[in-house]
Protein backbone atom coordinates (compact mmCIF):
# COMPACT_ATOMS: atom_id res chain seq x y z
CA UNK A 1 0.00 0.00 0.00
CA UNK A 2 1.45 3.74 -1.01
CA UNK A 3 2.11 5.84 1.53
CA UNK A 4 2.62 9.27 1.60
CA UNK A 5 6.00 9.52 0.45
CA UNK A 6 4.99 6.88 -2.43
CA UNK A 7 2.44 8.61 -3.62
CA UNK A 8 4.46 11.91 -3.73
CA UNK A 9 7.05 10.10 -6.01
CA UNK A 10 4.62 8.92 -8.42
CA UNK A 11 2.73 12.13 -8.58
CA UNK A 12 5.67 14.13 -9.92
CA UNK A 13 6.35 11.26 -12.57
CA UNK A 14 3.90 12.93 -15.01
CA UNK A 15 5.56 16.17 -14.48
CA UNK A 16 7.53 15.20 -17.62
CA UNK A 17 4.25 16.27 -19.41
CA UNK A 18 3.95 19.11 -18.06
CA UNK A 19 2.62 22.42 -20.03
CA UNK A 20 2.15 19.78 -22.93
CA UNK A 21 -1.37 19.27 -24.44
CA UNK A 22 -3.22 15.85 -24.42
CA UNK A 23 -4.11 14.62 -27.99
CA UNK A 24 -5.72 10.69 -27.17
CA UNK A 25 -7.00 8.68 -24.77
CA UNK A 26 -7.11 5.52 -24.01
CA UNK A 27 -8.72 4.00 -21.12
CA UNK A 28 -10.72 0.56 -19.98
CA UNK A 29 -13.46 2.63 -18.84
CA UNK A 30 -15.47 -0.34 -17.80
CA UNK A 31 -13.07 -1.37 -14.85
CA UNK A 32 -14.27 -0.57 -11.25
CA UNK A 33 -11.58 1.90 -10.20
CA UNK A 34 -13.69 4.57 -13.05
CA UNK A 35 -16.51 3.74 -10.55
CA UNK A 36 -18.74 6.80 -10.48
CA UNK A 37 -16.24 9.10 -13.07
CA UNK A 38 -18.07 10.13 -16.08
CA UNK A 39 -15.64 8.05 -18.86
CA UNK A 40 -16.93 9.28 -21.77
CA UNK A 41 -16.93 13.17 -20.56
CA UNK A 42 -13.33 11.93 -19.94
CA UNK A 43 -12.23 10.89 -22.91
CA UNK A 44 -14.17 13.11 -24.73
CA UNK A 45 -12.83 16.44 -22.87
CA UNK A 46 -9.81 15.60 -22.28
CA UNK A 47 -7.96 15.99 -25.82
CA UNK A 48 -6.94 19.44 -26.54
CA UNK A 49 -6.16 20.07 -22.63
CA UNK A 50 -3.04 20.91 -21.32
CA UNK A 51 -1.51 19.53 -17.86
CA UNK A 52 -1.21 22.62 -15.89
CA UNK A 53 0.15 20.69 -12.30
CA UNK A 54 -0.45 18.39 -9.92
CA UNK A 55 -1.15 18.02 -6.05
CA UNK A 56 -0.56 14.78 -3.57
CA UNK A 57 -2.27 15.16 -0.24
CA UNK A 58 -2.18 11.86 1.96
CA UNK A 59 -2.85 8.88 -0.70
CA UNK A 60 -4.54 11.10 -2.93
CA UNK A 61 -3.55 12.82 -6.39
CA UNK A 62 -5.02 15.98 -8.15
CA UNK A 63 -3.80 17.06 -11.69
CA UNK A 64 -5.05 20.15 -12.69
CA UNK A 65 -5.58 20.50 -16.57
CA UNK A 66 -6.68 23.46 -18.69
CA UNK A 67 -10.00 23.40 -20.43
CA UNK A 68 -10.98 23.28 -16.07
CA UNK A 69 -10.63 19.53 -16.18
CA UNK A 70 -9.50 17.81 -13.17
CA UNK A 71 -8.04 14.23 -13.15
CA UNK A 72 -7.86 12.56 -9.25
CA UNK A 73 -5.70 9.52 -8.55
CA UNK A 74 -5.45 7.05 -5.79
CA UNK A 75 -3.22 4.35 -5.74
CA UNK A 76 -4.85 2.10 -4.43
CA UNK A 77 -2.57 -1.28 -3.24
CA UNK A 78 -0.84 -1.65 -6.67
CA UNK A 79 -1.29 1.58 -8.73
CA UNK A 80 1.94 2.89 -10.20
CA UNK A 81 1.97 6.42 -13.07
CA UNK A 82 5.00 6.17 -15.69
CA UNK A 83 5.72 7.78 -18.71
CA UNK A 84 6.32 5.84 -22.04
CA UNK A 85 7.26 7.07 -25.55
CA UNK A 86 4.37 8.41 -27.80
CA UNK A 87 3.65 5.41 -29.71
CA UNK A 88 3.21 3.57 -26.46
CA UNK A 89 0.61 0.55 -26.85
CA UNK A 90 -1.48 -0.05 -23.47
CA UNK A 91 -1.19 -3.97 -21.95
CA UNK A 92 -4.26 -5.17 -20.01
CA UNK A 93 -3.62 -3.22 -16.42
CA UNK A 94 -2.67 0.18 -18.20
CA UNK A 95 -6.20 1.30 -17.60
CA UNK A 96 -5.62 5.44 -18.47
CA UNK A 97 -3.28 6.34 -21.35
CA UNK A 98 -3.63 10.08 -21.61
CA UNK A 99 -0.78 10.35 -24.84
CA UNK A 100 0.63 13.76 -25.85
CA UNK A 101 2.78 14.31 -28.62
CA UNK A 102 5.66 13.64 -27.06
CA UNK A 103 4.77 11.45 -24.04
CA UNK A 104 2.10 8.32 -22.74
CA UNK A 105 1.07 9.41 -19.25
CA UNK A 106 0.61 6.27 -18.15
CA UNK A 107 -1.56 4.80 -14.98
CA UNK A 108 -1.65 1.11 -14.55
CA UNK A 109 -2.80 -1.53 -11.72
CA UNK A 110 -3.05 -4.74 -11.62
CA UNK A 111 -5.00 -5.75 -8.73
CA UNK A 112 -7.38 -2.41 -9.37
CA UNK A 113 -7.61 -1.56 -5.79
CA UNK A 114 -7.13 1.84 -6.93
CA UNK A 115 -9.13 4.93 -8.36
CA UNK A 116 -9.75 7.76 -10.97
CA UNK A 117 -11.98 10.74 -10.99
CA UNK A 118 -12.48 13.10 -13.17
CA UNK A 119 -13.88 15.98 -12.17
CA UNK A 120 -14.82 19.11 -14.87
CA UNK A 121 -15.22 23.29 -12.74
CA UNK A 122 -13.37 26.31 -12.49
CA UNK A 123 -12.79 25.16 -8.48
CA UNK A 124 -11.02 22.43 -7.27
CA UNK A 125 -13.57 18.82 -6.93
CA UNK A 126 -15.05 18.53 -3.33
CA UNK A 127 -13.53 15.12 -2.65
CA UNK A 128 -10.00 17.11 -3.12
CA UNK A 129 -10.87 19.99 -0.82
CA UNK A 130 -12.31 18.50 1.84
CA UNK A 131 -9.65 15.78 2.37
CA UNK A 132 -8.18 15.65 5.83
CA UNK A 133 -5.76 18.53 7.17
CA UNK A 134 -2.17 17.32 6.31
CA UNK A 135 0.18 15.81 9.09
CA UNK A 136 3.12 18.65 7.72
CA UNK A 137 0.54 21.58 7.51
CA UNK A 138 1.23 24.19 9.70
CA UNK A 139 -2.07 23.61 11.08
CA UNK A 140 -1.86 20.22 12.27
CA UNK A 141 -1.00 21.33 16.36
CA UNK A 142 -0.42 19.10 19.31
CA UNK A 143 -3.75 19.91 20.42
CA UNK A 144 -5.31 18.45 16.85
CA UNK A 145 -3.61 15.04 18.09
CA UNK A 146 -4.65 15.15 21.57
CA UNK A 147 -7.85 15.89 21.40
CA UNK A 148 -8.11 13.10 18.76
CA UNK A 149 -6.66 10.37 21.23
CA UNK A 150 -9.09 11.80 23.62
CA UNK A 151 -11.63 10.88 22.09
CA UNK A 152 -10.14 7.38 20.73
CA UNK A 153 -9.62 6.71 24.71
CA UNK A 154 -9.77 2.66 24.34
CA UNK A 155 -7.87 2.41 20.69
CA UNK A 156 -4.41 1.00 20.20
CA UNK A 157 -1.85 4.05 19.56
CA UNK A 158 -0.69 1.85 16.25
CA UNK A 159 -4.43 1.80 14.99
CA UNK A 160 -4.93 5.11 15.79
CA UNK A 161 -2.08 6.71 13.81
CA UNK A 162 -3.70 4.47 10.74
CA UNK A 163 -6.75 6.56 10.78
CA UNK A 164 -6.78 8.43 7.69
CA UNK A 165 -8.60 10.94 8.66
CA UNK A 166 -6.18 11.93 11.53
CA UNK A 167 -3.05 11.21 9.64
CA UNK A 168 -3.66 11.12 6.14
CA UNK A 169 -1.06 9.25 4.31
CA UNK A 170 0.50 7.52 7.13
CA UNK A 171 0.93 4.04 6.75
CA UNK A 172 1.86 0.64 8.29
CA UNK A 173 5.94 1.27 8.03
CA UNK A 174 5.33 4.96 8.68
CA UNK A 175 3.28 4.62 12.19
CA UNK A 176 5.64 1.87 13.69
CA UNK A 177 8.62 4.51 12.77
CA UNK A 178 6.41 7.50 14.33
CA UNK A 179 6.16 5.21 17.84
CA UNK A 180 9.95 3.67 17.86
CA UNK A 181 11.11 7.15 17.69
CA UNK A 182 8.33 8.25 19.74
CA UNK A 183 9.26 5.42 22.56
CA UNK A 184 5.51 4.46 22.61
CA UNK A 185 4.48 0.57 22.72
CA UNK A 186 1.69 0.37 19.74
CA UNK A 187 -0.66 -1.62 21.98
CA UNK A 188 -0.40 1.61 24.11
CA UNK A 189 -4.35 2.64 24.59
CA UNK A 190 -4.56 6.14 23.22
CA UNK A 191 -6.59 7.61 26.44
CA UNK A 192 -3.23 6.02 28.90
CA UNK A 193 -1.08 8.41 26.33
CA UNK A 194 0.07 12.03 29.18
CA UNK A 195 -0.06 15.86 27.04
CA UNK A 196 3.82 15.07 26.92
CA UNK A 197 3.75 11.92 25.01
CA UNK A 198 0.66 13.09 23.17
CA UNK A 199 2.92 16.29 22.16
CA UNK A 200 6.00 13.96 21.56
CA UNK A 201 3.82 11.69 19.10
CA UNK A 202 2.61 14.98 17.48
CA UNK A 203 6.42 15.97 16.62
CA UNK A 204 7.96 12.54 15.56
CA UNK A 205 4.33 12.13 13.10
CA UNK A 206 5.61 15.64 11.71
CA UNK A 207 9.08 14.62 11.16
CA UNK A 208 8.43 11.15 10.08
CA UNK A 209 6.22 12.72 6.93
CA UNK A 210 8.89 15.74 6.61
CA UNK A 211 11.82 13.70 5.93
CA UNK A 212 9.55 10.38 4.28
CA UNK A 213 9.14 13.23 1.28
CA UNK A 214 12.67 14.83 1.70
CA UNK A 215 14.10 11.53 0.70
CA UNK A 216 11.33 8.39 -0.41
CA UNK A 217 9.87 11.15 -2.41
CA UNK A 218 12.37 12.93 -4.36
CA UNK A 219 13.90 9.55 -6.03
CA UNK A 220 12.63 6.67 -3.88
CA UNK A 221 15.53 6.19 -1.73
CA UNK A 222 15.26 4.95 1.59
CA UNK A 223 14.85 7.18 4.47
CA UNK A 224 18.36 7.92 6.79
CA UNK A 225 20.30 4.98 8.21
CA UNK A 226 19.43 5.36 11.43
CA UNK A 227 15.60 4.72 11.00
CA UNK A 228 13.76 1.55 12.03
CA UNK A 229 12.43 1.43 8.77
CA UNK A 230 15.91 -0.68 8.13
CA UNK A 231 15.03 -2.88 11.02
CA UNK A 232 10.90 -3.59 10.77
CA UNK A 233 11.10 -6.16 7.18
CA UNK A 234 13.52 -8.86 8.72
CA UNK A 235 12.96 -11.17 11.39
CA UNK A 236 16.67 -10.49 12.61
CA UNK A 237 15.61 -7.22 13.20
CA UNK A 238 17.13 -5.25 16.04
CA UNK A 239 16.34 -2.34 17.56
CA UNK A 240 18.43 0.59 16.09
CA UNK A 241 19.01 2.05 20.06
CA UNK A 242 19.73 -0.82 21.94
CA UNK A 243 20.79 -3.31 19.60
CA UNK A 244 18.16 -5.85 21.25
CA UNK A 245 15.47 -8.15 19.03
CA UNK A 246 12.33 -7.07 18.07
CA UNK A 247 8.48 -8.19 18.99
CA UNK A 248 5.84 -8.94 15.97
CA UNK A 249 2.60 -8.67 16.65
CA UNK A 250 -0.65 -7.91 14.73
CA UNK A 251 -2.40 -5.34 16.08
CA UNK A 252 -4.96 -2.56 14.39
CA UNK A 253 -5.14 -5.70 12.02
CA UNK A 254 -1.38 -4.53 10.43
CA UNK A 255 1.95 -6.49 11.40
CA UNK A 256 3.43 -4.19 13.88
CA UNK A 257 7.12 -4.15 15.03
CA UNK A 258 8.65 -2.82 17.99
CA UNK A 259 11.61 -2.58 20.65
CA UNK A 260 9.91 -3.81 23.92
CA UNK A 261 13.07 -2.37 25.80
CA UNK A 262 12.48 1.54 24.33
CA UNK A 263 8.97 1.34 23.81
CA UNK A 264 6.65 1.32 26.40
ZN1 LIG B 1 15.06 -0.41 21.76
Amino acid sequence: MPELAEVEYYRKVWDGGLRRTITRVALHGEKRLFRGADVARLAEQMPGAKLLGSEARAKQMLFRFSLDLWLGVHLGMTGKLRVEPPDFVPSRHDHLVLFQKRHALVFSDPRMFGRVLFHEGRAAPAWWTALPLAVTAPEFTPDLVQAFLARRARLAVKAALLVQSAFPGVGNWMADEILWRAKIAPAALCGTLTKARAATLWREAREVCAVSLATVAVDFSDPPDDWFYHQRWTATGRCPRDGGPLRTATIGGRTTRWCPRCQR
